[in-house]
């Protein structure tokens, strides 16, 4: 029952040991990396993308979509998945997406730019997330 994925640090220093500096950085201290230098940005592997940190299931590959803007972009997470917070840090008011399991920081949700039916764009960091790709039997 310990492993990595039921067991989830309490204290900060906790995740520092887990993380690597700069997920570290953007998971727990709400950083965003630069655009366009994700390992995600342009993926299009079929999979389930998890949270970096806890391992919980947040996005479907199919809910991806190419913005444009340099961050992974999906127009839904899976439902309950993610937390929406209100963010006033930068003199904007922007909404905030955190793991609802352990409360890491992922990246901003914006609405009504009209990029996806959904009319949503979850913008997240590639650090905030781990491809799973899809399996396939041989
Ligand atoms: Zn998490």
């Amino acid at each position: 029952m310990a492993s990595d994925e039921t067991t989830l640090p309490t204290t900060e220093d906790e995740w520092r040991v887990r993380l690597s500096p700069a997920e570290f950085r953007v998971l727990r201290e709400a950083g965003t990396e630069p655009a366009f230098s994700g390992e995600y940005v342009d993926t299009k592997t079929p999979g389930m993308y998890q949270c970096r940190a806890c391992g919980a299931e947040l996005y479907p590959s199919d809910t991806k979509f190419e913005s444009h803007c340099g961050w992974p972009s999906f127009d839904d997470a899976i439902p309950g998945a993610v937390t929406e917070i209100e963010d006033r840090s930068h003199g904007m008011v922007r909404t905030e997406i955190r793991c609802t399991r352990c409360g890491s920081h992922l990246g901003h949700v914006f609405r009504g730019e009209g990029f996806t039916p959904k009319n949503t764009r979850h913008c997240v960091n590639s650090l905030s997330i781990r491809l799973d790709p899809e399996q396939h039997d041989a």
